[in-house]
């Protein structure tokens, strides 16, 4: 389908597709196997632009919009959705500066994050803050020119590889949600480890660690935004964020519907192609239906955020729901197409299940964002 993407985005999407084929498709599955961050990937992202890709041109940036980084990472995810995180968990760090630093703290730390020199995560979730994350229980405390933090992160995705990390914690534990602020804290800040790296069911070339604040000192000059913002600072970020995972999603995917279409035209049953039975032109039918329609969802809400709209929770809740959902549905079935080849390690297609789970569940559940929706809903009917 034609979306009238800019001559940039255009160029973009060539880009972004050479290297997923030339350079990730090699090492994709060594990644996966041995659950390797993919370091080798870094230089080439970074080489082609892509950390600066949805920079204003002011910071340093190429002045893409959210729809270029969705049509990056959906490249990058259509080869492997481990993978394209090392650029969208960037993004998910870097928004919280962007969207809400300060101009000293864009000036510090955008430049680095551009280049792809470093690599930034976001640092929300805790073990007893998953999705009611207004709990969070980490501590800053401010004592003279520094905030002293104690607590715990877990699930960080980029953890222990990034350099620099967005970080929510609670000033005010009093105040619930509106207790908490954001901050800003480096690699080699006292106090501030890592702990616990995850083996995970899939997006096992991305690296999700614990991190662990034992009276780290962070300056009060990396708090983002007023004591107390923290929340928006995050709801912010994440409202933004969503349409990355919905196209990492949608990669994910698509590269399983490409792998699929192949087989069932070169898999041979009963003297015919398996292809030429209608149930599974109906199968591919349905899965190609699928993934267009998320995909108009997603770059619609992309470009809603390109346009200036600054209240989208509910439509990028919406786009990560249709996306992810497609993206299950789609590799789950892209499996069935392979029949016993297809739950086997040594057929590539197993590979997008697994990934395609955790689209359903970070950056919001959709449970979660289903309530976010719905909320939004009924404010909108009590408006009249
Ligand atoms: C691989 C990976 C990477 C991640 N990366 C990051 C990251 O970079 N940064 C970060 O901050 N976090 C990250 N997360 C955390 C992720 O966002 C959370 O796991 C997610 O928000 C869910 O929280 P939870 O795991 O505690 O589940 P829970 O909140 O315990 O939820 C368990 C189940 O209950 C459901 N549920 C909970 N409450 C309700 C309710 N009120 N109504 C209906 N259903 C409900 C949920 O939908 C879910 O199905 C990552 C997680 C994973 C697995």
């Amino acid at each position: 389908m034609n979306y009238f993407l800019n001559e940039q985005q255009e160029e973009i999407r060539s880009l972004a597709r050479r290297i997923a084929l030339e350079k990730v498709r090699p090492v994709a599955a060594k990644h996966d196997r041995e659950g390797t961050f993919p370091w080798d990937m870094v230089e080439e992202f970074a080489k082609a632009g892509f950390f600066s890709i949805y920079i204003p041109e002011e910071y340093g940036g190429t002045g893409g919009g959210v729809l270029d980084l969705v049509i990056v990472t959906e490249e990058l995810s259509r080869i492997c959705g481990g993978i394209a995180l090392a650029v969208s968990a960037t993004a998910l760090g870097t928004f919280p500066i962007l969207l809400s630093g300060n101009d000293d703290q864009k000036a510090r730390y955008l430049p680095d994050l551009i280049t792809g020199k470093k690599l930034a995560a976001f640092g929300l979730t805790e073990p007893d803050a998953g999705s009611d994350a207004g709990n969070i229980r980490t501590r800053a405390v401010l004592k003279g020119d520094r905030y002293i933090i104690n607590g715990l992160k877990h699930f960080i995705t980029n953890g222990s590889v990034a350099k620099i990390y967005t970080v929510i914690a609670s000033t005010d534990p009093g105040k619930g949600s509106r207790g908490a602020s954001a901050f800003i804290v480096e690699e080699g800040f006292p106090g501030f480890r890592y702990g616990k790296i995850e083996d995970k069911l899939g997006i096992r070339a991305s690296t999700t660690s614990e991190l662990i604040f034992e009276d780290c000192e962070v300056p009060v000059e990396n708090r983002i935004g007023k004591e107390g913002q923290g929340f928006i600072v995050a709801m912010r970020t994440l409202e933004r964020s969503r349409p990355g995972v919905a196209a990492q999603a949608l990669g994910i995917a698509q590269g399983a519907y490409d792998l699929a279409v192949e087989y069932v035209n070169k898999r041979i049953q009963f003297g015919k192609t398996i292809a030429s039975n209608q149930a599974i032109q109906f199968m591919l039918a349905d899965m190609a239906t699928q993934i267009e329609a998320a995909r108009g969802l997603v770059y619609a809400v992309s470009r809603m955020i390109d346009n200036g709209i600054e209240k989208v929770a509910k439509e990028s809740s919406m786009c990560k729901i249709v996306a992810s959902d497609v993206a299950m549905k789609v590799t789950t079935d892209a499996v069935q197409l392979f029949g016993g080849y297809g739950y086997m390690h040594d057929y590539p297609i197993e590979k997008f299940m697994r990934d395609a789970k955790i689209t359903q569940i970070y950056e919001g559940t959709n449970q979660i964002l289903r309530s976010v929706i719905g909320r939004s809903i009924i404010k909108e009917a009590a408006k009249g």
